[in-house]
Formats: C-alpha cells, sequence, structure tokens
C-alpha cells in the first residue's frame, strides 16, 4: 500500500474528518421509478443499469419514489420493489410530482398524495418512513410550512433531505433532446459535463459545509431516475472515488445532526446547506455556482456545437 493511501485508509478507519480523508456521501435518487420512454435505454435498461453500477460499487442508495411516474403499475411497482430487495431504501416524493410552492396547489391536496404514496410504498421491502419535498419546495406561505411540519410530525415522516444538490435532470433533459433528434449522437460530451458538474457540485457543497460547520458532513446527494444516470452512473461512482470520497447510506448519512435542522429560512428549491447559509445571513463566494441549474455546463455545451446556440 501506498504511504498516502495507507494514511488515507487509517484516517478513514479512525474517523478523522479534520484531515479531510473522511468525507462521505450517500446517493438518492428522485422520481422513480420511470416509466416513460426515452432514447437508448429502455424502462428496464434503466432501472437495471442503475441498479447494476450500484451493486458493482456496493452502494446502498434511496429510492424517492413518484407514484404516477411507474410505480403505479405493475412493471414500474415491480422496479421499486427491486431497489428494495437488492437493499436500497425507498421513500416517498407524492403521486404527481405538484409542487407546494404553486398558490393553486393546497396543503390539503399535497397531503393526500403524499399519504396516497406512502400506502403503495409502505408494504415494500426498504421502505423508511422518508419524505422528499417536491422540487425542494416546503411551501409558499407559512401555513403551509408548518401546515407541513405538523404534518410530517404527526405521520412520523422525517423530512429527508439534501445537502449535495445537482442538476443532473438539467443535463438530462438536454441530452435526451439531442438524442431525439440524432440516435446516434456521441455521449462523450455529456458524460464529460455531467462529471464535472457533479465534481463543480460536489467540492462546492464541501466547502459550504465546512464554512458553516468547521467539518465534513456525511454529504446526501440527489440525482434523478433517469436516462443520464442510467449511462454514466458508474463514472460518478468512480469521480467519487478518484477525488478520495467513500460511500455512506442515506440512513447513516441522516444521523448526523446537521439534517435534523430546520433552518429558519428555508431556500425554495435548494439544499439544506443554502437553507442553512441564508438563515444564518452567510453568502459564500461561489454562491451563485451552487444552484445555477448547471448553466455553465449548458453553456460549454452549446459553445462546443453539441447543444444549439439557442438551447435553454
Ligand atoms: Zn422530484
Amino acid at each position: 500500500m501506498r504511504p498516502m493511501t495507507f494514511l488515507k485508509t487509517l484516517c478513514t478507519g479512525l474517523g478523522l474528518s479534520a484531515l479531510g480523508f473522511a468525507q462521505s456521501v450517500a446517493f438518492t435518487f428522485d422520481d422513480g421509478p420511470r416509466l416513460a420512454a426515452t432514447p437508448r435505454l429502455s424502462p428496464a435498461e434503466r432501472n437495471g443499469a442503475l441498479l447494476a453500477a450500484l451493486a458493482k460499487h456496493h452502494v446502498k442508495a434511496a429510492l424517492f419514489v413518484t407514484l404516477n411516474n411507474g410505480a403505479d403499475q405493475p412493471e414500474g411497482l415491480a422496479f421499486a420493489r427491486a431497489w428494495g430487495e437488492a437493499g436500497h431504501a425507498l421513500g416517498n416524493h407524492t403521486v404527481t410530482h405538484l409542487d407546494l410552492n404553486e398558490k393553486a396547489v393546497t396543503l390539503k391536496q399535497y397531503e393526500d398524495e403524499v399519504l396516497a404514496c406512502d400506502r403503495v410504498i409502505r408494504p415494500l421491502p426498504g421502505f423508511k418512513p422518508w419524505f422528499r419535498f417536491t422540487f425542494l419546495r416546503e411551501g409558499d406561505t407559512p401555513e403551509k410550512r408548518d401546515g407541513m411540519k405538523a404534518f410530517l410530525k404527526a405521520h412520523n415522516l422525517f423530512n429527508a433531505y439534501v445537502s449535495l444538490d445537482t442538476s443532473d435532470w438539467r443535463l438530462d433533459a438536454a441530452l435526451v433532446s439531442v438524442l431525439a433528434k440524432q440516435p446516434d449522437a456521441d455521449l462523450k460530451p455529456f458524460r464529460a459535463a455531467y462529471l464535472a458538474h457533479l465534481r463543480q457540485r460536489a467540492e462546492a457543497y464541501r466547502d459550504l459545509s465546512r464554512r458553516l460547520f468547521g467539518r465534513d458532513i456525511p454529504q446526501v446527494l440527489l440525482l434523478h431516475h433517469n436516462l443520464i444516470n442510467a449511462l454514466f452512473l458508474e463514472d460518478a461512482i468512480w469521480q467519487f472515488k478518484d477525488l478520495g470520497w467513500t460511500f455512506t447510506t442515506p440512513e447513516a448519512a441522516y444521523q448526523d445532526f446537521v439534517y435534523s435542522l430546520v433552518p429558519q429560512r428555508p431556500s425554495p428549491g435548494q439544499s439544506l446547506l443554502i437553507s442553512a447559509a441564508r438563515s444564518l445571513g452567510y453568502r459564500p463566494e461561489n454562491w451563485e455556482r451552487l444552484f445555477d441549474d448547471g448553466d455553465a455546463d449548458i453553456l460549454g455545451l452549446e459553445r462546443q456545437g453539441v447543444l444549439p446556440a439557442s438551447y435553454e
């Protein structure tokens, strides 16, 4: 074993995060299982590819189920069950992915969707009483926000926060739009943009955690049950390994007290760390790059001619 590798192994074993060698990440996937058609891979191939990449690297993740994306049908329910049977956790992400920050969406409507999703996923293996807010938005009024806090408490549901937020969904949409027109398009620029995006966010949120809490916290990564992850998840796992990060489970990560914080000023659509920073009145230098929806990565693809210049 090389000296640095030995030192890293030793420090990780001793939990010495202050030396920066014990940064860990837990993978979570939202909006799944998804039965909608995409280019290149069938729904079963996408679900299988995600599970295979996780299994190969012994990563135990969580899938947050949006019922109407597929688990309301036998094939999709079997996909969700496969996650639980493989040792992953299953959490709740509503029925129709409605937005609690929309004026027209009532608290009652939102609660009913949480309960309807709960009825389907609760009997499945791997079920956890975890709720992930759709769009990471907790409500546009104090009544909705306080109402949901009381509702989750009454039903023993945990707010399954995200700390390491990504815009994988935006790169996925760009990839799908290109493949729809050009099925044999080169995937390499998308893979590169996806990996660069994840790396930038991982390093920026690690830095923010150190600034806020003085240490590395176990990061909870948000990805989606989509084509780009089905194609490149294993590359993402390798990249985290190359950065020296280790893998933890969402269950273990959520034991950290950071995930029991209730920020005074939740930032709609953002990581818990952004909400915490905002509540503390703290604004780091790289603020915009923490949640700019991957604008720099999309722009990079436009400049390479991979995406049309008018792509948004
Ligand atoms: Zn979602």
